[in-house]
């Protein structure tokens, strides 16, 4: 059997290359990474919730128009994506403070925002993602005033979405971190979602105790990651378990 090439590894994933022209396989691993890797681990599972979680959002995603890079789910771990120039940011949104604003400004965490406020981070970890403005992002040309003009439109509407769609399953929907790629149409490029939605990369939050359902438990210590990830899964009507099944949807929480 021919072994697949591995375009690209990352912290918590590895890109291979696809089965058909403009795709690739992502491949969702177990380790989880803090501290810009200081803090490593496994945590057995978290790779094929994180592949179904991400993959129930994106479909979502797409249902209410957004451009994604997903195509579909192809095993527990797996799924294919259209290939896509990933755009060097990480654009954070955050309904509620918490994590590096709270440290940073001084903010309480758990204070609501007068407004959800809109990030950017330079992916780049040899600099451990340094937080920058739109001035650096178009003056260096890590993305042009229009990227980031679709980029922001785009993430509002799944801010949006998400916070709704979260809400009802009774989750905050804290905070939470996009990354965006061009795809090339023949000579057309459009900006889509990229990357995963995941507890990875939000923050979540049960809405009646607060109880973390994401990767603070990782960071922080608190244990019972695979447990959280398998509630955030189960209230969304998705867990593994179910896949073969009939999927029944969100669980609605009075
Ligand atoms: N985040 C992420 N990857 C990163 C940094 C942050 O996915 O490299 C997510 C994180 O999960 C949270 C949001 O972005 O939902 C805001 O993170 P924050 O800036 O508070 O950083 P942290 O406290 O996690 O270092």
């Amino acid at each position: 059997m021919k072994r697949r090439r591995v375009i690209y590894e990352g912290k918590a994933k590895i890109i291979y290359e696809g089965t058909e022209p403009g795709t690739v396989i992502q491949y969702f691993k177990d380790d989880a990474t803090a501290g810009n890797g200081a803090k490593k681990d496994t945590i057995e599972g978290k790779g094929v919730l994180n592949n179904r979680i991400s993959e129930y959002l994106m479909t979502q995603l797409a249902g209410i128009g957004v451009p994604t890079h997903f195509v579909r789910r192809l095993n527990m771990r797996e799924q294919l994506i259209k290939e896509v120039e990933i755009i060097p940011l990480e654009v954070v949104v955050r309904n509620v403070a918490a994590g590096s604003m709270s440290k940073r400004l001084g903010i309480e965490e758990g204070t609501a925002l007068p407004r959800s406020i809109i990030e950017y981070y330079y992916k780049n970890d040899g600099l451990n993602d340094p937080w920058v403005s739109e001035e650096h992002i178009t003056a260096f040309g890590w993305a042009s005033p229009q990227d980031l003009d679709d980029m922001v439109n785009l993430t509002i509407r799944v801010n949006d979405f998400l916070s709704g769609l979260f809400l009802g399953a009774g989750i905050k929907l804290v905070d939470f971190k996009l990354e965006f790629g061009r795809l090339w149409e023949n000579d057309f490029m459009r900006i889509v979602l990229a990357d995963e939605i995941s507890p990875d990369n939000c923050r979540l939050w049960d809405t009646v105790t607060n109880e973390k359902l994401d990767k603070d438990r990782f960071r922080r210590d608190l244990g019972g990651v695979v447990e959280a990830y398998s509630e955030v899964a189960r209230r969304l009507g998705i867990m593994p378990e179910n896949i073969q099944g009939e999927n029944k949807g969100p669980v609605l929480v009075k």
